[in-house]
């Protein structure tokens, strides 16, 4: 439990009495999410030490972690110098967004720190865009008509996929057996985000043999 310099009342909210809050983790000040607070929010993350927002969705005090466990400790909280927006460092359990990734902002937009070259981050980000086709369904996507047909044409999908790299490696054209494996990887990737398995428990389990 903590104790604020200042009183919630002393900071620059909007008209419904809301604050955002940038939240980074503690030890690698990775940006993580950003949410609001109200003033009970506030104070319940100061007593309790644990973040806790205003969701504007649910119109309600919302526990980070409250469902999933994925708690945030507060580290430290700092108000910026117009008094507007909170900087909160935190240790987070788990993952901070809802979809499973480390932190909400994975999305590129404009430039890019992304590289596309880099086997991790092009992992992280196909299966991100498969989540996010399961959240918001597209026309004619070819996840969504997997998702629609279900678990048993995935397993067929990727069975086919697994026979398909044998018959590749039989092949001396190596591009064969680099397209076949591609295609089996994001079957792969589809059946992991249907049974809600995520790259981070794949590699925990590689990393503990
Ligand atoms: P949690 O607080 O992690 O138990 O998640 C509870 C609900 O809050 C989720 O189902 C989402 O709707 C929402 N949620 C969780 N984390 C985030 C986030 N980082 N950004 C926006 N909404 C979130
Ligand atoms: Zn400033
Ligand atoms: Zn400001
Ligand atoms: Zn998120």
């Amino acid at each position: 439990t903590f104790e604020s310099i200042m009183d919630f009342s002393e900071f620059k909210t909007d008209e419904k009495g809301l604050i955002p809050v940038i939240v980074q983790h503690y030890k690698t000040q990775e940006v993580l999410m950003m949410a609001y607070m109200n003033e009970e929010s506030f104070d319940q993350t100061i007593k309790t030490g644990r973040m806790t927002y205003f969701s504007r969705s649910r119109q309600c005090l919302w526990v980070k972690g409250e469902t999933s466990g994925h708690f945030q400790y507060v580290r430290s909280l700092t108000i910026d110098c117009d008094k507007d927006t909170l900087l909160a460092k935190v240790d987070q359990v788990g993952a901070a967004c809802h979809t499973g990734n480390p932190t909400c902002f994975f999305q590129p937009l404009v430039g890019s720190d992304y590289d596309e070259t880099n086997p991790l981050q092009v992992f992280e980000s196909v299966y991100q865009t498969i989540v996010d086709r399961r959240e918001h369904p597209k026309e004619g996507s070819y996840t969504n008509y997997l998702f629609e047909k279900g678990i048993d044409k995935i397993l067929k999908k990727v069975g086919e996929e697994a026979t398909e790299i044998i018959i590749a490696a039989k092949n001396p054209n190596p591009e064969e057996i680099k397209y076949e494996m591609a295609d089996f990887l994001y079957h792969a990737m589809v059946l992991m985000v249907e049974r809600g398995i995520n790259w981070e428990d794949i590699v925990r389990e590689l990393a503990d043999r």
